[in-house]
């Protein structure tokens, strides 16, 4: 028998003959689909197990359209993924943005792009990012704050990178603030409460701290290319090019970023120990961190992670 025909059968039993009720799990996103056969106890048997594939199948398919639509339309509010460099922070941004259809916010990103304009925000950072050190936090605020008014924040975002020391932690928590509460006409309904999140107390960000053994992060800092034509990533220990140092789908040659050199790398990671430790001494006092085992294979992580977002949905 199938793993799903025996859970049905169990379900099916312990349900009575005429109702019977599949639970999936899927992540850590429940669903309950009742389906109500009419068959007798006896003869009910054989056609239930054939007939039970059939719901169970579409039960599953139905429950997973769902939830896939329901993460893409729903409020899911502030996400904050934090952890040190090479944890897979970047990673993970990109399958919240895929499921829940919100921006991700990587700091390290925006400032790059500010370097690479030359904007004046740019000329300053630049040389503090190739010293692995962190860009001052007053010069944070303004191009954070500019990034979280965009409409397509409004169901929520991720943050990759941000906040990284606890004063930018306790500037997100007053932001959010005050952006949650004092919003502007068009999020409230006509009593006052808040239509984001349905609720007249909108919900504070669900924090999620990857976390990674300190020699694996080096095999993954040190390992770290990318290709500057399309951006694909690689690890020349973990997900190495068919060719060496060259990109898989155009050719050309892989680079090493200015702050993923290894003398640099260990300041960042010192840099995030001494400044970042107590970001999550901030978010654990709050009680809104997870922790997640983010040494783990990407897809587990990703689960754990959805689990954590879905499970603070609604809150
Ligand atoms: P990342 O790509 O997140 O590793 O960031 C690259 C670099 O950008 C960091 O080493 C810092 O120099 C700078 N940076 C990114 N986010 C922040 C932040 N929240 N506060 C200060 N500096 C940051």
């Amino acid at each position: 028998m199938t793993g799903l025909r025996r859970r049905a059968a169990g379900f099916a039993d312990a349900a009575g003959d005429l109702d019977w009720v599949i639970g999936i799990t899927f992540g850590s996103q429940e669903a309950w689909y009742k389906a109500r056969v009419g068959f007798g106890a006896r003869g009910a048997e054989a056609v239930f197990f054939r007939d039970g594939e059939y719901w169970a199948k579409g039960a599953i398919s139905m429950a997973r359209q769902t939830a896939n639509e329901t993460a893409r339309t729903a409020n899911i509010g502030p996400v904050v993924l934090i952890g040190p460099p090479g944890s897979g922070k970047g990673t993970q941004a990109k399958q919240i943005v895929c499921r829940y259809g919100i921006p991700q916010i990587s700091t390290g990103d925006l400032l790059r792009d500010h370097v690479g304009r030359g904007t004046e925000l740019g000329l300053e950072a630049k040389a503090i990012m190739a010293r692995g050190e962190l860009v001052p936090d007053e010069l944070m605020y303004g191009m954070v704050t500019n990034r979280l008014h965009k409409p397509d924040c409004r169901r929520g975002f991720v943050l990759d990178g941000f906040p990284r020391t606890a004063a930018q932690a306790g500037w997100l928590s007053a932001l959010l603030e005050k952006e949650l509460f004092d919003n502007n006409a068009d999020n409230k309904s006509d009593n006052g409460s808040d239509n984001r999140s349905g609720k007249s107390k909108p919900c504070g960000p669900v924090v999620i701290q990857l976390m990674v053994d300190y020699n694996q992060l080096l095999q993954r800092l040190t390992g770290r290319r990318s290709c500057p034509t399309c951006g694909r990533l690689y690890n020349i220990h973990f997900q190495p090019p068919k060719v060496d140092e060259l990109c898989d789908l155009d050719g050309s040659k892989l680079v090493i970023r200015d702050d993923d050199r290894e003398e640099v790398i260990y300041g960042r990671l010192a840099a995030y120990e001494k400044q970042t430790s107590p970001v999550v001494e901030y978010y654990r006092a709050q009680q809104r961190l997870v922790a997640v085992n983010a040494d783990r294979p990407v897809e587990e992580v990703t689960g754990q992670v959805f689990g954590a977002i879905d499970s603070h949905r609604g809150c």
